[in-house]
């Protein structure tokens, strides 16, 4: 199989890597950070400004999607880029997560899982296979194999059962996967290229067990995906035990293949990541936070409700490029938010979605210059959380 994956180099000092995924709707540069738009649009944000921000990929979620609009509309609309606008490219979840954090009455056979959906509390089923089909039907340029994400804490006996499960259900979507690619490769005979085929990530799980971890990877790599992600990080457990997780998985996966740590995080745990051989990264933190009114600086988050910015001229941050601090202050920001005026959180989301793609940009030129280990303890030790981050 054609890897679209190119390493462009590495670090010395660390496991950090630069490289270049290429997919149907356009190229990506990793490090890379996916706004997630987990309805069709990432919130508050138009196509047109996410390209201004140079993100480069966007992340859709296939469990939102399917309860409402639901397949029917978004097949009626030609697909999830034509629907809502967005021509780069999209990765879609497999659904799993979602399932399992927000549905309910869920039953978890071999076969799937049967569960009542969040919204109107209708009832449906989602096999692997079935969850390769909804994500064809979207269009995406990068599918995530059905996967069971446990919680946290969760018992080494549960972890282990769920890790196997998690491999049988990969290996059914690997072949789904493969049978679609064979079908496009004859349509596709006498065209230059055959990139317009889906990639397919598998997921490593495998709970918080190193051994269970090492066993998920290997179970994974030998079903050749064409990424790698880590699952069932950022789901409550300490910070140490997130970085584990991806300790233990990472040196069991191929180094041409990219690495995607999923559901999170924090600016610096984002840098710690790519020292730990990750490239590609999604969370809500920067439009989530951005809607109760705070922003990501280098220093650390502002909560800009706060009194003190009432009356201060300063941008949200000095060094920033982005639209919010080129044109207005802290203290009128504080006010549209105060106000509840839509417009605020608009600004602040546009700051925090720059401030994240900048980090990604800022990295990817550090790894080039032989300069990343020094930029991610300086950025580290600079970064204080002024305000604690409310975890949902
Ligand atoms: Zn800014």
């Amino acid at each position: 199989m054609q890897n679209n994956f190119e390493l462009l180099g590495s670090d010395q000092h660390s496991k950090a890597r630069r490289g270049r995924l290429r997919t149907a709707h356009g190229v990506i540069d990793t490090p890379a950070f996916m706004p997630v738009g987990t309805q069709g649009s990432v919130k508050g944000v138009s196509p047109r400004e996410l390209r201004e921000l140079n993100a480069q990929i966007i992340l859709g979620n296939t469990y939102h999607l399917f309860v409402r609009p639901g397949l029917d509309v978004i097949k009626h609309f030609g697909g999830l880029h034509n629907f809502m606008g967005w021509d780069g490219p999209i990765l879609t979840d497999s659904g799993g997560y979602q399932i399992f954090s927000l549905a309910k009455l869920r039953k978890i056979s071999e076969e799937g899982v049967d569960f009542q959906n969040h919204i109107d509390g209708g009832r449906a089923f989602i096999s692997p296979e079935i969850a390769m089909e909804i994500q064809a039907a979207l269009g995406s340029d990068i599918v995530m194999v059905l996967d069971e994400c446990v919680p946290y804490p969760c018992e080494y006996d549960y972890a282990a059962r769920s890790g196997e499960l998690t491999a049988r259900w990969a290996k059914r979507c690997r072949a789904v996967a493969s049978a679609a690619s064979v079908d496009f490769r004859a349509d596709a005979l006498g065209t230059a290229h055959t990139t317009a085929r889906q990639l397919v990530f598998g997921i490593v799980q495998g709970g918080t067990f190193d051994d269970l971890r090492r066993a998920s990877a290997q179970a994974l790599v030998q079903l050749e995906f064409d990424g790698y992600a880590i699952g069932g990080v950022s789901v409550g457990e300490p910070e140490e035990e997130m970085m584990r997780a991806v300790q233990s998985a990472e040196p069991f996966l191929p180094k041409q293949k990219p690495r995607y740590a999923m559901g999170l995080g924090t600016p610096p745990q984002l840098l710690q990541m790519i020292a730990r051989g990750m490239d590609m990264f999604d969370c809500v933190l920067p439009t989530r936070l951005a809607r109760n009114g705070t922003a990501f600086t280098a220093a650390g988050t502002l909560n800009l409700k706060n009194a003190e910015f009432a009356l201060d001229k300063r941008p949200i941050e000095e060094s920033c490029a982005c639209h919010a601090c080129r044109q207005f202050t802290r203290g009128y920001i504080r006010h549209l938010i105060k106000a509840e005026e839509i417009l605020g959180l608009r600004l602040i989301t546009m700051h925090n979605l720059h401030s994240y793609l900048n980090l990604m940009s800022q990295a990817r030129t550090e790894i080039e210059n032989g300069t990343f280990d020094q930029f991610r303890k300086a950025f580290v030790a600079e970064y204080k959380t002024r305000d604690a981050i409310p975890i949902e």
